[in-house]
C-alpha cells in the first residue's frame, strides 16, 4: 500500500490517529498528521481504510 496524506488539507483534527494510533502520529511543530507506517498486517489495513473514511477532509490517500 502506498499511504500519503495531502498535507496542504489535513487540519490536524486527530481522527486518523485516534482510528489507527500505530500508523498515523501528530506532527507537534506543523500540527499536522503524519505517517508513521504505512501497516502491513490485514488488521492494520482495514483500520487504515476506516481512517480514509473517516477522514473529514479525504486528505488520506491510498
Ligand atoms: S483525519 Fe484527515 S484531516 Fe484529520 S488529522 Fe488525519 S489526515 Fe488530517
Amino acid at each position: 500500500m502506498q499511504l500519503s496524506i495531502n498535507l496542504d488539507d489535513c487540519i490536524g483534527c486527530g481522527v486518523c490517529m485516534q482510528i489507527c494510533p500505530d500508523i498515523f502520529g501528530l506532527d507537534d511543530n506543523e500540527g499536522r498528521a503524519v505517517i508513521i507506517d504505512s501497516g502491513k498486517t490485514e488488521d492494520e489495513l482495514e483500520l487504515v481504510k476506516e481512517a480514509i473514511d473517516n477522514c473529514p477532509i479525504g486528505c488520506i490517500n491510498e
